[in-house]
């Protein structure tokens, strides 16, 4: 396994629970850090397209069997989308209807009515809102911790500080992985590595349409409970700035802004304060009491569709991709693990939509759209 992230690590788990045994997750850094460790901890699947319904759906299922056999906290306290127009609450009774065909209890609220589901909203602002209670939240740390240690405990091997170069191949297997630290032989290589995915495939001629764009969570002070959802959306404001609010208490606030792709991770764009804060602060007036303690940037590893890249890697029968995930790979985890795990080992996905994401698509011209891509 190339790449120690959520993807990584759930795929291992996956396999490991169906009987594969000397399992290697090799990682340039350490497991987690990359966009795992960056990430908001928020999952729904209110989604637009019937991929994302149906992966995340399923993937909500496995979280919550998950967190009682691991013992970690999940909070399912619904994202609430605001509209500010009354065309977006148009939109959104459509998107409800969407939703609650695939069993996804989505509904569209009054202005009054929000006010039961997050009373500090200006409702003075809004048209309107459709909430999905299904969706939540996790600790991140918390869980990829006790997943890690799970691995551990049963055997899979951790190669840190371990930069995948090059994949070596004749023309129908991948035989080796050059790396920092040595030549790795194994019978079957899967790269779930984000952005870092390109440069590997590239190396054996593969192109990934794949872009690792910034984002700029902004971290305040530990607060009592003052968010009541997992995550509130500014639906109607370019860039659909969002708030969470964490276990300890600290509020996340963010927004899409336009940026460079591969902006380093260590190029401070405190212009993002003024842009994230200021369209919630409009939205929850509370927010100007409230103190600003950190800043941390991330990537969203970017497809055109803002679909994951998943399966086969053609022509080689042992090499298998999972990235792509467009800001959602946390909580797309679960089925990212029971997907690439039956490809491998039955040769196709049981969650038969999964077919609709291999590489191939971009090939053929096969893209499959998906708008909502906030956390
Ligand atoms: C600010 C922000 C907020 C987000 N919020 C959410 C959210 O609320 N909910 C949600 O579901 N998702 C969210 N996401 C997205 C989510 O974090 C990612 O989709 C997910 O973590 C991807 O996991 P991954 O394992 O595929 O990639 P990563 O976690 O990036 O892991 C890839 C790993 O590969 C390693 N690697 C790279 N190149 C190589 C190489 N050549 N050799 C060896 N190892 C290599 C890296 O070191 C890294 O550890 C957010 C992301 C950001 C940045």
């Amino acid at each position: 396994m190339i790449g120690g992230g959520i993807s990584g690590v759930f795929i291992a788990y996956e396999l490991l629970n169906r009987g594969v045994r000397d399992i290697t997750i090799v990682d340039s850094s350490y497991p987690g850090c990359g966009a795992t460790f960056r990430n908001m901890g928020c999952f729904r699947s209110s989604f637009t397209s019937v991929e994302h319904v149906i992966l995340m759906k399923k993937s909500i299922e496995e979280w919550i069997k998950l967190s009682r056999k691991l013992g970690f906290k999940l909070k399912q306290n619904g994202y609430l989308w605001v509209a500010r127009r009354d065309e977006t609450v148009e939109t959104f009774k459509k998107l409800a209807s969407f939703h609650n065909q695939y069993g996804v209890p989505s509904r569209v609220l009054e202005p009054s009515e929000v006010k039961s589901v997050e009373p500090k909203l200006n409702i003075n602002i809004i048209s309107g809102a459709m909430f999905d209670p299904t969706a939540g939240r996790m600790d991140i740390l918390e869980v990829f911790t006790k997943l890690y240690l799970e691995l551990r405990k049963r055997g899979v091997k951790f190669l840190n500080y371990t930069k995948a170069e090059k994949l070596i191949s004749d023309s129908e297997k991948i035989r080796s992985v050059k790396t920092s630290r040595g030549i790795l032989e194994a019978d079957v290589f899967i790269v779930a590595a984000a952005e870092g995915s390109r440069e590997i495939l590239s190396s054996i001629g593969v192109r990934l349409p794949i872009d690792p764009m910034p984002r700029h969570p902004i971290v305040t002070e530990p607060y009592s409970e003052v968010i009541k959802p997992a995550l509130i959306i500014d639906w109607d404001t370019p860039g659909s700035p969002h708030i969470t609010q964490t276990e300890h208490g600290s509020l996340i606030l963010a927004r899409d802004i336009a940026d460079s792709p591969g902006l380093p991770l260590n190029s401070h764009r405190f212009d993002a304060f003024h842009l994230v804060i200021k369209p919630l602060y409009e939205l929850l007036p509370f927010l100007s009491l409230v103190n600003i303690e950190r800043y941390w940037m991330g990537y969203y590893d970017m497809t055109p569709d803002h679909h994951p890249i998943y399966g086969p890697v053609e022509p080689y029968s042992n090499l298998y991709v999972a990235t792509g995930f467009s800001g959602h790979g946390m909580m797309m985890a679960p089925a990212t693990g029971i997907i690439i795990a039956d490809w491998v080992l039955e040769g196709k996905p049981r969650i038969s939509i999964a077919n609709n994401l291999t590489l191939t698509r971009f090939k053929e011209g096969k893209l499959v759209k998906e708008l909502a891509v906030v956390g």
